[in-house]
């Protein structure tokens, strides 16, 4: 069920009986030279889809934007930051709070958004609710492991491609490029260096990263469309008994 295609009087009798809230949370933001700006967003969108056909639960609108401060050199990334979706998260959760409900999915597309929702879910927690935080892209290698990706790899470019294929431009696709910091400090991924082997955390703006912007293992070029329908299929199907025994959870 949508929250936004029915009547407030129907959503005061449906959360006499119901305190669970399905919510997506997306990004606005570079994914390479062959993905859309809106991946993130859109994944979670499509497993929305998927989810609501399999499982009785409230679905608020999804929030496209997320933290993403890092890419904003790129052209077209939107973010609101740290502080913008935590305010978001509270502002919206707070008022669905005050109609009875108590626990919370966040659906999350997007990495940046993860401290954000860690902390709003912790404060759910200190105000009696609960809220759980189900980062799609983590979930789908745990349910096979030839689905783990990294930002704008192969595993969100077959996703997209499930999604709609036109939303996939792999002529333009460049190949990886991840800068180093110096000879011995190689660049390994998104927000690491590589020191003798062991990967440190050592965040940079996203275009002293990489100029294209995508980074992982997995080569997009091994993408299909089959990966990404079996893949938010398995993924939204684990999300729907998620939220089944979630529903069961007494407050
Ligand atoms: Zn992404």
């Amino acid at each position: 069920m949508r929250l936004a295609h029915i009547t407030w009087k129907k959503a005061e009798e449906y959360f006499k009986s119901n305190d669970t809230v399905l919510i997506a949370i997306g990004s606005i933001e570079n994914h390479g030279t062959h993905l859309a700006l809106g991946t993130d967003t859109l994944i979670p969108d499509k497993i929305l889809e998927i989810v609501e056909k399999k499982v009785d639960v409230m679905i608020a609108p999804t929030i496209p934007y997320g933290a993403c401060d890092s890419m904003t050199d790129f052209p077209g990334t939107i973010s609101i930051g740290y502080d913008g979706l935590l305010t978001v998260i509270t502002k919206i959760t707070d008022c669905l709070l005050k109609f009875g409900v108590r626990k919370f999915v966040f659906l999350n597309g997007h990495g940046g958004n993860i401290s954000a929702l860690e902390t709003a879910s912790l404060n759910i927690n200190n105000k009696g609710g609960l809220a759980a935080v189900f980062n799609w892209w983590l979930i789908a290698p745990e349910l096979n492991e030839a689905w783990r990706g990294g930002h704008g790899g192969a595993e969100e470019t077959a996703a997209v491609m499930s999604v709609n294929p036109d939303f996939v431009d792999m002529i333009s696709l460049e190949e990886m490029n991840v800068k180093d910091v110096s000879e011995s400090l190689k660049g390994s991924g998104f927000k690491t260096i590589s020191f003798k082997g062991i990967d440190i955390s050592l965040p940079r703006n996203y275009k002293n990263v990489t100029d294209n912007g995508w980074i992982g293992k997995d080569h997009p070029k091994t993408a299909t469309k089959q990966w990404g329908d079996e893949m938010l299929e398995a993924t939204a199907s684990y999300l729907a008994e998620f939220i089944e025994e979630f529903k069961k959870v007494k407050l």
